[in-house]
């Protein structure tokens, strides 16, 4: 299974893009679905709906939307799943979110949620959405542990998740110790989904993986250095290095693909045809 995840466009002419290149572009792929993420904050709410309803409607293909638990309330959250539902959106990946720029910790709303697992549970029991959650290969940053934060990831599969989507990873040990783990010594059994994301550029992986925290294993920097000036010679590093995760991911079993695309097809089509998906 293959899946894309997108992220609401900035402005009116990366919206025009996103919607006349970008989307038909990916969909030629045949991904099962395509995700669109939910800014920081919140604050792309009403981009975010909007486009996975016009993917869902004018693509006919299943979108699935982002949600997270950033400064919204109870109500807030449920106004949107009942906006989802309306767009005939049944797919929530439900995450707790980082903390607004600016702020070091997460702060709860005062009528909202504190972790993933709670967001989990309340859209389940909102009744008709299957939902993903986010897992950590590495752990999650804010976690000293990473076995205490892949326990808190079954948590959230025993709140009623019904898939596990990584973060972006560069060494695939880390996403088998993972999955073996969840599914071995935590009995999960819900599928486990690979995050995939082909390097662009030394300067914005490294920016990425400062921010959520994955890091660069010493022969992928190696090559990032090699190709720091080169932006086309760095790409077509990043198509080769996410093709072999790929093909060892798929060897040794993975459940699913998960490709953020970051908006653009290019690589995610060149990596699907190097595996022989496209
Ligand atoms: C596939 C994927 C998609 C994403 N999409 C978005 C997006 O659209 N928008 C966005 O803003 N961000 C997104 N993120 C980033 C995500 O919001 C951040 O990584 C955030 O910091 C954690 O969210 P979470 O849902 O994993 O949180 P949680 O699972 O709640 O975990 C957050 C932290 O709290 C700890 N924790 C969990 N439960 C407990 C507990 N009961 N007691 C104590 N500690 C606990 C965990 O170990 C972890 O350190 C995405 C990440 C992934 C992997």
């Amino acid at each position: 299974m293959v899946s894309f995840e997108l992220f609401p466009p900035k402005t009116p002419e990366a919206e025009v893009k996103l919607l006349e290149e970008a989307i038909p572009g990916l969909l030629a792929l045949k991904p099962a679905f395509m995700t669109c993420t939910y800014g920081a904050g919140g604050s792309t709410r009403t981009q975010t709906l909007e486009i996975v309803s016009r993917i869902r409607r004018e693509f006919e293909i299943e979108a699935v939307s982002h949600l997270t638990c950033v400064g919204s309330s109870r109500e807030d959250l449920a106004r949107y799943l009942e906006a989802a539902r309306a767009a005939d959106i049944n797919n929530i990946v439900a995450l707790r979110g980082d903390p607004p720029r600016g702020d070091e910790t997460f702060r709860p709303h005062p009528d909202g949620f504190k972790y993933a697992d709670e967001l989990v549970a309340f859209v389940k029991a909102a009744g008709g959405f299957d939902v993903a959650v986010a897992g950590y290969p590495e752990g999650h940053p804010e976690c000293p542990d990473k076995h205490l934060d892949w326990r808190r990831c079954a948590d959230k599969v025993a709140a009623g998740a019904d898939v596990v989507i990584t973060q972006l990873f560069y060494d695939n040990a880390d996403f088998f110790g993972f999955r073996d783990h969840l599914r071995d010594k935590l009995h999960v059994t819900v599928p486990i989904v690979a995050g995939i994301l082909p390097i662009l550029s030394k300067q914005q992986i490294e920016r990425f993986c400062g921010l959520c925290g994955s890091k660069i294993p010493p022969e992928v920097q190696v090559q990032l250095d090699k190709h720091a000036d080169d932006h086309a010679a760095c790409r077509r590093y990043g198509v080769e290095l996410a093709t072999r995760m790929c093909e060892d991911l798929i060897r040794n079993g993975v459940a699913g693909l998960h490709f953020y695309t970051l908006n653009r097809v290019a690589s995610t089509a060149e990596v699907m045809r190097n595996l022989g998906l496209a």
